[in-house]
């Protein structure tokens, strides 16, 4: 199982390197100090993180190699524009600035969300279209990253939360070295390239627990991701030392009143600042915002959205609350499939070249969520790696996909997933 190809280096200039996929060039960091042209390397998140021989690596491309042409076609024929008659006709007119590769304005794209759910023919195409763009932009590369939830404690209470401090529930902590063997086994034994360490604020683990995990977990050479919410710039500094580097760390909203509403004790300037200051710390970012808060407005979504681009992340994390039994909003309406699709699409025309996660929680929305979410922009996945026993406790919110089902199936049905598509995991470079 792959879950990237590798590349080779064809060009460096300093910490710049170009490295081509059978033909098609990414611009990749490169902090190794003894990589040079003609070198195999697996990138992610534009970053260079690791070296592999050449005799593995042509083994590899091999596999590849027809492969890859194949689901390029695929992936081709699905993403043709798709116009039929009956369109709104500002929503051609809008779209067509899309093709022109025109900036949309903030009516714009409000305008498209507007689009009722039940004009399917507009609907249809403002998903291929961004569809479309997706594809003539980043062609099918799709980016799969494993995560492991490794603490249910947390000191906040946000409203929505499943893992609230004041929801009860049977909470777990994994010990550094069970984290570091479930990050071993994602990767020798499952082939993630990419892993991601989430846990609720908990300030159990200290700076020199997580140092270590990070520490331990890089020496597997894979892109570290954490999200384990607030902590001291201080701490997210060693932490990169230590050889994380990404951030995932969503604003939430960027609507203050109802930021300060539903998180108490937690500070919504802080929580943008910190996001700027670990851009400036070199960290990739990913954030966003969750999508049908109470009294949310279609603008807060379109403010969000552009919040979100103003960080330049790398990669746009945004999905729908689900109500959590035992929360302060465990009776709020979910919003339907069709507004997260809008949402997804409008982003890609935000942001042409980003990474759009298609989140699990958007996937608990209907059975061809997913599916439909990679046709609409989106082009990266998660898949949950925590061990069975923890992920049942890691309740966000109730009713999670797929946390009955093995690993090994959920890796399975992705993969079978992302080919029907025609999508491969190379890596989009920056
Ligand atoms: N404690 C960290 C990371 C864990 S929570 C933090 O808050 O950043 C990860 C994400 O889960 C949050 O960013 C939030 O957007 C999402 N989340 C929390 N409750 C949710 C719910 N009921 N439905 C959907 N997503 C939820
Ligand atoms: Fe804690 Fe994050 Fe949940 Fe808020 S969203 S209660 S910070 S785990």
């Amino acid at each position: 199982m792959c879950y990237a190809i590798p590349g080779k280096i064809v060009n460096l200039n300093n910490k710049i390197a170009i490295v081509d996929y059978f033909g098609e060039k990414r611009n990749v960091l490169n902090e190794f100090e003894n990589i040079k042209i003609g070198d195999y390397v697996y990138a992610q998140g534009g970053i260079i993180i690791d070296k592999i021989p050449e005799k593995d690596a042509l083994e590899i491309l091999n596999f590849w190699k027809e492969y890859f042409f194949e689901l390029k076609k695929i992936d081709q024929k699905l993403s043709q524009q798709r116009v039929s008659q009956n369109v709104n006709t500002e929503v051609l007119q809008i779209l067509q600035k899309v093709n022109l590769n025109q900036q949309l304005g903030k009516d714009e794209l409000l305008k498209l969300l507007q689009i009722s759910t039940t004009d399917t023919n507009s609907l249809n195409l403002i998903y291929t279209s961004a569809n479309n763009v997706r594809q003539k932009e980043l062609d099918n590369a799709c980016c799969v990253h494993g995560i492991i939830e490794f603490s249910n404690y947390c000191k906040n209470n946000c409203f929505y939360c499943g893992i609230r401090k004041d929801r009860s529930i049977l909470r777990y902590r994994m010990l550094p070295n069970e984290i570091i063997k479930t990050a071993e086994i994602a990767v020798k034994k499952f082939g993630f390239k990419a892993i991601v360490l989430q846990s609720g604020e908990d300030f159990w683990y200290n700076d020199e627990n997580l140092v270590s995990i990070v520490k331990e977990i890089r020496k597997f050479n894979i892109l570290i991701f954490l999200s384990i919410g607030v902590r001291s710039l201080e701490t997210y500094q060693k932490l990169y030392n230590a050889g994380a580097r990404a951030v995932l760390i969503r604003f939430e909203t960027s609507n203050k009143n109802i930021f300060a509403k539903l998180r108490p004790q937690t500070n919504f300037q802080e929580r943008i600042e910190l996001i700027k200051s670990l851009k400036k710390l070199g960290y990739i970012i990913a954030t966003g915002f969750l999508i049908g808060l109470p009294n949310e407005t279609y603008e807060d979504i379109i403010n969000n959205i552009l919040l979100t681009k103003s960080f330049e992340p790398d990669m746009y994390s945004f999905g729908p609350l689900i109500p959590a039994i035992g929360t302060p909003l465990e009776n709020v309406k979910t919003i339907d499939e069709t507004t997260v699709l809008k949402i997804i699409s409008i982003t890609r025309f935000v942001d042409r070249q980003s990474k759009i996660l298609i989140t699990s929680s958007f996937e608990t929305l209907s059975k061809e969520a997913k599916r439909n979410g990679l046709l609409s922009g989106g082009n990266s996945l998660m898949i949950n790696v925590t061990p069975k026993n923890y992920a049942k406790l890691y309740e966000i919110y109730s009713n999670r996909p797929n946390i009955e089902k093995t690993i090994e199936e959920n890796i399975k049905n992705t993969i079978e997933l992302l080919y029907s598509l025609g999508r491969a995991p190379t890596d989009l470079g920056i």
